[in-house]
Formats: structure tokens, C-alpha cells, sequence
């Protein structure tokens, strides 16, 4: 069963999927949206983006059966906090996050009783952001991790289904395991991309041109995700602190080991690596 009335809080690249997305699946909800930034909303009604634009968050969740928090992880408790009064009974509020622990500790204790929270991370981006970067294939033949964290059995099922018409498969997941997982899949990486585009940038014998002009061999798709919106991964790194810096921890040591083999020669140690890490990689698809 889809929900008859769709609230999209936050209209850009996961938002503005989950509507186009909404539309393929031949779902006739009535959608409404709210961004913050009135340049946003113009450009969200320019470009057809929901059934209404609404100019507070309020009034988009008023009559809403599902509210969807889709704004950077560090906006969402505020944002919980403005629409709890107006949420109708027995709706579901669902986030769309990188990040869980985080999310629902800020979100939770606003919500009254009767409204159901079923937190839940599409894994699927570009580094694309804002209102037209959305696409409806966002998330075919991606996951999408639910973590019910005591909502009720109905409500969570419902919320499973409505991701797999949008074109996800979906898993459940503890909190913590998800934020650990995320640090380890997306977080880090995504670190480690922004650091590599400094160090190029830092290295004042390489020119910014040669970077750009050379970019082919590894740098460019390595770093394709450091263009990535600054505001969500200032966020991320905030809230997803401990597993964060656990898989930090793991990565420099690893690389630490990789340099003390390089310093010393130790060519059987590199191979061995690259080999053993090669065959994982390429089971990834
Ligand atoms: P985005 O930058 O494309 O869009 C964020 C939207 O939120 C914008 O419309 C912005 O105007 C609005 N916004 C920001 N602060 C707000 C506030 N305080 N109140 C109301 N609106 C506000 O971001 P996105 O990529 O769609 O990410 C949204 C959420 O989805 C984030 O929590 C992010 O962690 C999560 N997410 C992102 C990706 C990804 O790869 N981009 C993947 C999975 C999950």
C-alpha cells in the first residue's frame, strides 16, 4: 500500500530522486516539499518538482501519511523539532541519513506518540547535490538499509515496500553496525578523496593545470566524489565520529605498512597486498 500524501523535507539529489522515482513507479500520491532556501523552492516549482511547494516545513507535513527528512544530518533534530506539532497521528516519519546514531538521538524525543519513526539510509548518491540533480534510477539495484529501532512491525514493512518500488532493495540493520558499516563503505572514502585533491592542490611542484590536464591515470575517478556537497560531509564526519575514526585508525595503519614496504623494498609484501585486496575488489560489481 503507498501512502496516500508524501511530505519530501529537503529537496535536493535524494529528495528530488525519491520524487521522480515516486512518478515511475506510477504512484499517485499527492507529494508535498519544503526547502529551506527560497531559491530552492522556485527552482523546485520551475522544474515540476512535487504536486506542491510549500513555504514553511509545517505546512508540508500537515495531512502528510509519510514525512521524509532528506536535509544534511546536522539540520534534522531542528528540523524534527519544527514539525512535530503539526504531524498528523498515526503518520510515519522516516530520514533518509548517512549517518543513524546520530540522527535518531536528535530526532526521536520530538516526536509525539502515535507517530511512527522508522529511520532509513538510501545507499545511493552522485556527487551531484540540489534540486535538479535528482534522477528517477537513483536507486534501482541499490540497498537501502532500514534500522526500525522499536517502530512498529506494520509501519516498518510499509516503508520496506515503498523503497522497493523506487527501485532499492532493502535490509534491516542495527544502528550501530550501520554507522560502522557506512564509515567503512562511503565515510572514509569519501575522506580520503577530499585528502588526496589537498595534496595535489598542497604539492606546489605539480601545477593545478597538470592535475587537471593528467587527471586520467587514477585521479579522476579516484577523487570523482571529493566534489561532493561540503555541508553534508562536514556533517557526516560530526555525527559518525567514533566509527569514523575507528576506520581511520585501521587505514593509516594500513597505510603505514604499505610505506614501510615500500621504503624497505619489501616487494612480496606489495604484491601480496595488492593481489589479496585485487580479488576483493573484483568481486564487487
Ligand atoms: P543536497 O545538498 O542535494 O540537498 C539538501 C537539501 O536540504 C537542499 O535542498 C537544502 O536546501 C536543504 N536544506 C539544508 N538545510 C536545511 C534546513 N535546515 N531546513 C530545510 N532544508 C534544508 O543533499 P542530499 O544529497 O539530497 O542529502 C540529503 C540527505 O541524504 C543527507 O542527510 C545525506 O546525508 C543523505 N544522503 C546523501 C547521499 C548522497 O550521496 N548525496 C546518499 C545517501 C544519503
Amino acid at each position: 500500500m503507498t501512502y496516500p500524501r508524501v511530505a519530501l523535507i529537503g529537496l535536493g539529489l535524494i529528495a528530488s530522486s525519491m520524487f521522480w522515482a515516486m512518478r515511475r513507479a506510477g504512484m499517485d500520491s499527492h507529494v508535498t516539499g519544503y526547502a529551506r532556501s527560497a531559491s530552492t523552492r522556485d527552482t523546485a516549482r520551475r522544474i515540476g518538482l512535487c504536486d506542491t511547494i510549500c513555504d514553511s516545513a509545517e505546512a508540508a507535513v500537515r495531512d502528510a501519511d509519510l514525512v521524509v527528512l532528506a536535509v544534511p544530518v546536522g539540520a534534522m533534530g531542528a528540523i524534527a523539532a519544527t514539525i512535530a506539532p503539526h504531524l498528523k497521528p498515526g503518520c510515519t516519519v522516516t530520514d533518509v541519513g548517512s549517518v543513524k546514531a546520530s540522527v535518531i538521538e536528535a530526532v526521536a524525543p520530538h516526536l509525539p506518540n502515535g507517530v511512527n519513526f522508522v529511520p532509513a539510509h538510501p545507499m545511493a548518491g552522485t556527487e551531484h547535490s540540489g534540486p535538479e540533480s535528482g534522477f528517477a534510477s537513483l536507486f534501482d539495484n541499490r540497498w537501502c538499509l532500514i534500522v526500525p529501532e522499536g517502530a512498529p512491525e506494520q509501519a516498518t514493512a510499509q516503508l520496506e515496500s515503498y523503497w522497493q518500488a523506487l527501485g532499492a532493495s532493502t535490509e534491516r540493520m542495527e544502528v550501530a553496525h550501520h554507522d560502522l558499516v557506512c564509515a567503512v563503505v562511503s565515510h572514509v572514502p569519501h575522506l580520503i578523496a577530499y585528502t588526496m585533491v589537498g595534496v595535489a592542490d598542497d604539492l606546489r611542484r605539480v601545477s593545478d593545470q597538470e592535475v587537471i590536464k593528467f587527471s586520467a591515470a587514477g585521479f579522476r575517478d579516484f577523487t570523482r566524489i571529493a566534489a561532493s556537497d561540503p555541508t553534508m560531509w562536514r556533517d557526516v564526519f560530526l555525527t559518525n565520529k567514533d566509527a569514523a575514526l575507528e576506520i581511520l585508525g585501521r587505514f593509516t595503519e594500513e597505510l603505514f605498512a604499505l610505506q614501510r614496504a615500500i621504503r624497505t623494498g619489501d616487494g612480496d609484501t606489495l604484491f601480496d597486498y595488492f593481489t589479496h585486496t585485487r580479488s576483493i575488489r573484483r568481486g564487487i560489481l
